[in-house]
């Protein structure tokens, strides 16, 4: 019946761009033969036909042309006007009767031509108009579905209108198209920041009431299998001209493998620098017991060669424990232990050790105030260490580094100027990244594994403190660190 009617009701057909022939033929000559039989063998009046006909035969166009197109408009005029032709003829029309049946057909015919011609010329632009946009979707479909990566698309109050294989194949569900994230009950468990997901950690849900992009969200999701996956999520707000959000997109991809490399690595790094620390505290101590011995002897040159060798020995153990530092971060075991004490005191100390070994440069403690902070204290000589060997390794041509500590704001601020390379824009950022270093040509020669200010950073955020640079290419670089100051602090 549903099929009868779609074949029967032109709406339906909108579109359909196969119109048919035999129909609209067989339909139009048994309509004919329908009227005939009507006035000859019913009505018993051939002459009858003429005062139906025409309403029969309009209604007959224009439902074909409506149906089949510019086809089916043709076919039942033309039908219409032969069966016209044939009345004249088997009428027997005379005189004037034949010749007004003559005109009269002659101005059927073309205003049959027109109409059928007319409505199925606009049916077609329609159904072409249709069929193109339905293509469009189509193919957008397919893309959608066969992407590489999960895809979410929902409307503006987060009901899911589209979702590809992608996404079920990561969460191991069917996805059921009308679902409302954050309103329904979720489809598989995920975890953020090792806590339970709450409906506010949703990307989507967070693109749609900020109108704003979400990038990179990390979700640690247990699959009903019992399979765990780490995913990524981005979500995007999507707007009409009007700038309202009308729907909102997600990709997910599945960072699992990724994530298990990126440990195994980790894991290696770690298990080598333990392994490795402890031979190597070893032969420091061998070489230092060695060096006191040797110097007995009064040989300069064996006494030379000891000292480079603890020198190589002491960047090994530097390397090594740069090395348990990034690892401990990682596996968020970077402990820090508190004490009270004087910033002042501790940049003071620090320059003094550093000014002895580094020959080639004036270390200025250019502005300080006494400023006590709670802060573990290795820790913090640690990040200003490194800054002022950084300081010193990218200015080979200069002499000077300049060191401030001034408060501001209940912080304190430690500044380390240096008039080196200097940092481009694109750089500043990106060089408090794990193991990131800027390539030039020019800076090739500079040796570094880009660890010390990936560690500095994360101390620093430990302390609830900010690490940051201001620099200009070729001018030099300021490095800054604040730390909350101690907060009975008077001054
Ligand atoms: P490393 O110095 O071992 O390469 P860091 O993490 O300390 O690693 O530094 C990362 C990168 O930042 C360096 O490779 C260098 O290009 C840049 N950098 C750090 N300090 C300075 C500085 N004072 N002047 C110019 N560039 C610097």
């Amino acid at each position: 019946m549903k099929k009868l009617l779609y074949y029967l009701n032109p709406i339906q057909r909108l579109g359909n761009t196969r119109y048919a022939f035999w129909f609209p033929l067989i339909f139009n000559i048994s309509l004919c033969l329908l009227s005939e039989f009507y006035a000859y063998y019913v009505a018993h009046d051939p002459n009858i036909v003429g005062r139906y006909i025409i309403f029969t035969n309009i209604a007959a166009i224009i439902y074909f042309s409506f149906r089949d197109g510019i086809r089916g408009g043709l076919i039942t005029s033309g039908v219409t006007i032969i069966y016209y032709l044939y009345i004249i003829q088997t009428r027997h029309y005379v005189g004037e009767q034949l010749t007004s049946g003559v005109e009269t057909t002659f101005f059927l015919a073309l205003l049959y031509l027109l109409l059928g011609g007319t409505v199925g010329w606009l049916k077609e632009t329609i159904d072409k108009s249709i069929e193109r946009e339905a293509n469009e979707k189509r193919r957008l479909q397919a893309i959608v579905q066969q992407l590489p990566v999960g895809i979410i698309i929902t409307d503006s109050q987060g009901r899911i209108i589209q979702a590809n294989k992608k996404v079920e194949s990561i969460f191991g569900v069917k996805i059921p198209i009308g679902f409302v994230i954050g309103k329904d009950k979720p489809l598989v468990k995920s975890i953020y920041k090792n806590k339970p997901a709450l409906p506010s950690h949703s990307p989507l849900i967070q693109a749609i009431n900020t109108q704003k992009s979400v990038v990179g969200k990390e979700f640690e999701i247990e699959r009903k299998d019992g399979k765990s996956l780490t995913v990524n999520i981005n979500a995007s707000a999507i707007h009409n001209r009007r700038g309202e959000v009308i729907a909102a997109a997600s990709i997910i991809y599945d960072m699992t493998q990724q994530k298990e490399l990126e440990k195994r690595k980790d894991d290696f790094v770690n298990m080598a620098s333990h392994e490795l620390k402890t031979p190597i505290t070893s032969m420091k101590l061998y070489i230092d017991s060695l060096l006191s011995k040797i110097k007995k002897f009064n040989d300069p040159k064996a006494e030379k060669i000891l000292e480079s060798i603890k020198y190589q020995t002491e960047k090994l153990q530097e390397l090594v424990s740069e090395l348990l530092d990034v690892s401990r971060i990682q596996t968020g075991k970077l402990m820090i232990k508190k004490e009270i004490f004087d910033m002042q005191d501790l940049i003071e100390e620090t320059i003094n050790g550093l000014q002895s070994i580094m020959k080639n440069h004036k270390i200025i403690l250019s502005k300080t105030v006494p400023l006590s902070v709670s802060a573990d204290k290795f820790r913090i000589y640690q990040v200003l260490t490194n800054l002022i060997v950084n300081a010193v390794k990218y200015s080979p041509t200069s002499e000077k580094i300049i060191i401030k500590l001034y408060k501001k704001k209940q912080q304190a601020i430690i500044s380390v100027e240096d008039f080196g390379i200097g940092i481009s824009n694109e750089q500043k950022l990106k060089i408090f990244e794990r193991l990131y270093q800027v390539v030039d040509a020019k800076e090739k020669t500079f040796p570094g594994l880009g660890m010390g200010l990936y560690i500095a950073k994360q101390i620093i955020k430990k302390h609830q403190g900010k690490i940051w640079v201001e620099s200009e290419k070729n001018k030099g670089s300021i490095f800054y660190f604040s730390l909350p100051i101690k907060t009975n602090q008077k001054k």
